[in-house]
């Protein structure tokens, strides 16, 4: 059992990533003010097969208050901002600057991997119909490689790339055990 933890700015569809992932449903206004902690995910990996545990931490938003507890004991982080939504992807930096001290495993040298997703591309879709700014997937992959992270686009109501993400990053908990 691996625990996988999701962040990221307020509304860019962390509840919504695991929802789709883990329920294969899409609710519009989720309130991600209900429900468990985290949610369970049994995945096949190169003929293996794992099951994440995957934690959100709404409520959380403020990185300066995470609870420390969140990214203590994981073994991965998903790092979450909205393609369409230019401030969330601005703030992404914050995010991972916070979480970087916890991607190391704990008494080693090793670190844990870490994955940044750009979320609602169906969005991003409409919104660059109409002639409206938003981050591209090579500023993403621009950023990822910043950070020597894996970067991946989502749409969580379209379903759109949600298990390959979490399969990517679980190939690369392999090999850091
Ligand atoms: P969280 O605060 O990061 O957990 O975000 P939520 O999962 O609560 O999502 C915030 C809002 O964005 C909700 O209204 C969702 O329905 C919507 N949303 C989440 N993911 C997507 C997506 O991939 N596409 C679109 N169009 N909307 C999304």
């Amino acid at each position: 059992m691996y625990k996988i933890v999701l962040a990221g700015d307020a509304a860019v569809g962390k509840s919504s990533f695991i929802m789709r992932l883990c329920k294969n449903k899409f609710v519009n206004n989720l309130n991600s003010t209900l429900g468990v902690d985290f949610q369970t995910k049994v995945i096949e990996v190169d003929g293996r097969v794992i099951a994440l545990q995957l934690w959100d931490t709404a409520g959380q938003e403020r990185f300066r208050s995470i609870a420390k507890s969140y990214f203590r004991r994981a073994d991965g982080v998903l790092l979450l901002y909205d393609c369409s939504y230019e401030r969330s992807f601005i703030n992404l930096r914050d995010w991972v600057e916070a979480v970087e001290p916890y991607t190391f495993k704990e008494g080693t040298a090793s670190k844990i991997p870490l994955m940044i997703a750009g979320n609602k591309t169906d969005l991003r879709r409409e919104f660059e119909a109409e002639g409206r700014r938003c981050v591209r997937t090579d500023e993403g992959h621009r950023l990822a490689r910043e950070y020597d992270a894996l970067f991946i686009e989502t749409s969580a109501k379209e379903g759109d790339y949600i298990l390959e993400a979490v399969t990517e990053l679980a190939r690369l908990l392999r090999t850091t055990e």
